[in-house]
């Protein structure tokens, strides 16, 4: 259990709940048929009665993001409900046109379940705001993200340290994108992430069993927009909780919505907190209720079939099978096009050896091309076929290909395409094994270094190097180094 001393020798134990709200990935939007796209298109022109508030406009629901919502809540294994109903939650704002946002109070779709270790409360299906556009005195509203379906993750207090916060939103992150159910992007505002947190010199238990009474009073920390953002802002706060509480500071503890204001790395109140009786949640009446027994695309099974290999199958998998190490397989997780890459290419090879060596040019090299910004480095991902890698590995196995010809090979694949043995003939990278015509190459370097080959016989063996190095360089690049150190150490 986290713990901080302050200077007078108290012990704090904070507590941090999340609340992820997360943009769900559908053709259409919540209650309409606008289309959800809140990103690309000029202001206001995915709107319609529904989704602008207009008296007497009817929504029915959206399939596919209940569905979505509730492929998250099979993944993390929670309890799917089985009755569906939507709230009104009533207050007024311009983002919110009919003045209060269809949600869910009584009856979310999702509860319970945990990811990373961390137990969650519920998780929930409502409709995203319209966006504000400050400019100058005037603020304009785009409706194109209003009705958006989104869905609201709450986790339970049972997170105890900025790390583990950061870690399952990461995660959750990840899942979100693994089942295709949203981009999730922080920058993007697709996925936000607010941070309840408190600090309580009683130690929590070990599991939470529903007791809130021991925990401080929270406050909840919103407008971070980086994974780094929550991290500082997590710590900022439980550090400005502390020396309140230690009566080092003028601040005041009270429950309330605070910022993060990433330029001066602080939170600042916002507003003090409404309780929860304020929105005076009822039932929308112009929304059907659903039982999902009725539904048999909606059950369990139906749902288990639709999900894809989740993160945690696939980290075990790849660890098992390929012996890559675990930075490889994070990488391969977060970045789709270079796991496909590194799929088609194993499926071709058959050795752990070969599988680490792979995945070494793919996730450094080829990584490092993507992510360079120099000329020489542009290139382009399709242009390389897992089976061309593979082929490459196999050369290397073979002895024809030298690591530093693979870089060049490597390159040039994602350049400008091609196959590894038509690059190899082009480029002139067939290392050459054949003892016969390297021979010739040791007599040179050796009759070409007679003072270096008196010291190596005095017993510097170091110079071994060097004389595969004059090799090397004489060959240009062609010669295998195995078999120049082999042959000098023969002919010495
Ligand atoms: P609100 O109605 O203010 O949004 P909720 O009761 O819905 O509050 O809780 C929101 C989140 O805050 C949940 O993740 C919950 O576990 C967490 N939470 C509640 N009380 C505390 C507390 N004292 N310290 C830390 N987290 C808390
Ligand atoms: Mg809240
Ligand atoms: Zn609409």
């Amino acid at each position: 259990m986290n713990k901080i001393i302050a200077k007078s020798g108290t012990e704090y134990y904070p507590t941090i709940g999340l609340e992820i709200h997360a943009e769900m990935k559908t053709k259409t939007k919540m209650f309409c048929r606008c289309k959800n796209d809140p990103f690309n298109s000029e202001p206001n022109t995915h709107i319609c009665p529904v989704c602008t508030g207009q008296p007497g406009a009817l929504p029915f629901v959206n399939k596919q993001a209940c569905k979505n919502v509730m492929k998250v809540g099979v993944a993390l294994g929670s309890d799917l409900a089985d009755f569906s109903e939507f709230d009104r939650k009533n207050y007024f704002y311009p983002d919110i046109p009919k003045a209060y946002q269809i949600s869910q109070y009584q009856y979310p779709l999702v509860s319970g379940g945990e990811l990373v270790g961390v137990g969650l409360e519920r998780i929930h299906m409502e409709e995203d705001t319209a966006t504000s556009i400050h400019k100058g005195d005037r603020t304009l509203v785009d409706y194109n993200r209003s009705s958006v379906p989104l869905m609201e993750l709450v986790t339970l207090p049972v997170i105890h340290d900025a790390d583990t916060a950061v870690r399952f939103a990461r995660e959750l992150q990840l899942l979100l994108r693994t089942l295709g159910v949203g981009g999730a992007s922080l920058e993007k505002g697709e996925m936000r992430i607010e941070a309840n947190v408190s600090v309580s010199t009683v130690k929590p238990k070990e599991v939470f069993d529903g007791d809130f009474s021991n925990f401080g009073t929270k406050t909840e920390v919103k407008n971070m927009s980086s994974f780094k953002m929550v991290r500082n802002a997590i710590e900022y706060e439980i550090a400005r909780q502390i020396a309140i509480l230690e009566g080092e500071s003028n601040d005041v503890l009270v429950q309330e919505t605070r910022g993060w204001d990433d330029n001066k790395g602080r939170t600042f109140s916002q507003r003090s907190k409404e309780s929860a009786d304020d929105y005076r949640y009822f039932p929308d009446p112009d929304i059907p209720k659903y039982r999902f027994s009725d539904l048999p695309e909606f059950s369990r099974e139906a749902l288990q079939k639709e999900l894809p290999e989740l993160p945690w199958d696939k980290r075990e998998r790849y660890a098992r099978d390929f012996g890559i190490k675990s930075e490889d397989i994070e990488f391969y997780l977060q970045n789709p096009q270079f796991d496909t890459l590194f799929g088609e290419a194993t499926a071709k090879l058959s050795s752990q050896d070969e599988y680490k060596k792979l995945s070494n040019y793919i996730s450094t090299d080829l990584a490092g091309f993507e992510k360079s910004n120099k000329d020489e480095h542009k290139g382009n991902l399709e242009n390389i076929s897992g089976g061309e890698l593979a082929e490459m590995v196999q050369m290397i196995d073979r002895g024809e290909l030298s690591s530093r010809g693979a870089k060049d090979m490597l390159l040039e694949m994602y350049k400008n395409g091609g196959t590894a043995q038509s690059i190899a003939e082009k480029k002139n990278l067939i290392q050459k094994s054949d003892e016969g015509e390297i021979k010739k190459i040791v007599e040179q370097v050796i009759a070409e270094n007679q003072e270096q080959v008196a010291q190596y016989k005095a017993g510097e063996e170091k110079l071994l190097q060097y004389f595969i190095g004059q090799g090397m360089k004489l060959s240009k690049g062609s010669a295998n180094p195995g078999v120049l150190a082999k042959l000098f150490k023969q002919m010495l």
